[in-house]
């Protein structure tokens, strides 16, 4: 009889589970990899809350792609610097590709016209990486060091998605960059835009979350309390921002965003809004002060090694972004603080109670 291991299953809108499978066996190519820690990302309890019902996703459904763990056992032909006790996270289902089409050939895989399908186990499809092991092509597997945190090395993709981004919006020494919004992911897009050499001003509505990256070395703004414009004409010597990263999805962010640029100013798309904001934006606007509007979704490989190295670092710190653990059997309790406004990250424990 083979093993058997807990999988959090999200059974239908509002309703997790604990399921029990099979530990998959490694093949050729592939790593097992023994997870601790899985983080509940934005798209996962968004989901669960019935809020991407437009995507059309099917239940049941194992979500998670925001884990870490030690890899247990490695299949023929893997290659060698992965070994059994090495600390790892790992590249996201979206960033990997057939490897033929042109978007792959030219480095970009997340682009992948020939998608391969979601994992299927057990009749279940997902990403499966709320379980306590995870089958996974050691193409995927990228290394952590080993004082890093689980629920820290869960922020491997995120970082990855964030780095895609900032290559985007090329982000160089000397930029004034003014992210809007302090989640999880205005607080990483700050950092890394200040590893990419920018002067960085962090505009945020809650205070509490104004105090987090202020503690993290940013100069903040507070919209509701202070005016947004006069203070980035003061930041920026008087000629607005030369980047601006939206990291919410919202009409008010977006509008914000217009009243704050420099010419030649580049604006970097990096959150959806459900449902859809809206950009009142005049063209005419756009041509004669020379703006860019830059969109980013999904990460790289190449983007999910310089994540690894961030966070290995602590070039990227996001020890103050996880708000709760919570153990896997109280899944449902678990994507219910997710869900709930003003939590950073929620992270699932796989073997603790
Ligand atoms: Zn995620
Ligand atoms: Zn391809």
């Amino acid at each position: 009889m083979s093993e058997k291991m807990k999988v959090a299953v999200m059974e239908d809108v509002r309703k997790m589970a604990v399921w029990e499978m099979d530990v998959p066996e490694v093949g050729p190519g592939m790593v097992l990899a023994k997870i601790y820690r899985c983080n509940i990302c934005t798209t996962d309890w968004q989901t669960w809350a019935g809020l991407r019902a437009s995507q059309g996703r099917k239940f049941p459904w194992a979500p998670g792609h925001e884990m870490s763990g030690e890899i247990v056992a490695v299949g023929e032909g893997v290659r060698q610097d992965l070994k059994p006790g090495m600390r790892v996270g790992f590249g996201s289902q979206g960033s990997r590709g057939c490897g033929q089409c042109i978007f792959c050939r030219k480095g970009h895989p997340s682009r992948c016209i020939n998608k391969p399908k979601e994992l299927e186990r057990s009749g279940v499809t997902g990403s499966f990486g709320m379980a306590q092991y995870f089958l996974v092509e050691a193409t995927r597997v990228y290394r952590l060091a080993d004082d890093l945190p689980f629920e820290q090395g869960g922020y491997l993709e995120p970082v990855a998605t964030v780095v895609h981004g900032m290559k985007r919006l090329r982000v160089q020494p000397g930029d004034d960059v003014v992210v809007i919004g302090a989640g999880n992911l205005g607080l990483v897009n700050a950092q890394v835009a200040r590893v990419y050499g920018g002067r960085v001003m962090v505009s945020e509505i809650s205070d509490e979350r104004c105090g987090i990256a202020k503690s993290l070395g940013f100069e903040v703004v507070n919209p509701a309390t202070e005016d947004l414009k006069k203070r980035v004409l003061d930041f920026t010597g008087g000629k607005g921002a030369d980047a601006v990263i939206l990291a919410v999805g919202s009409t008010k962010a977006n509008q914000q965003a217009l009243e704050i640029l420099a010419p030649m100013a580049r604006v970097l798309l990096f959150a959806a809004g459900y449902p859809a904001p809206e950009l009142p934006i005049d063209p005419n606007t756009v041509h004669y002060r020379e703006w860019e509007f830059i969109g980013t979704f999904s990460a790289d490989p190449a983007d999910f090694e310089v994540a690894a190295k961030l966070l290995s670092e602590r070039q990227v710190r996001v020890e103050k972004m996880i708000s709760y653990t919570v153990p896997i059997d109280d899944v449902q309790r678990a994507f219910e603080l997710a869900a709930t406004p003003g939590n950073y990250r929620v992270s699932l424990s796989m073997w603790d109670q």
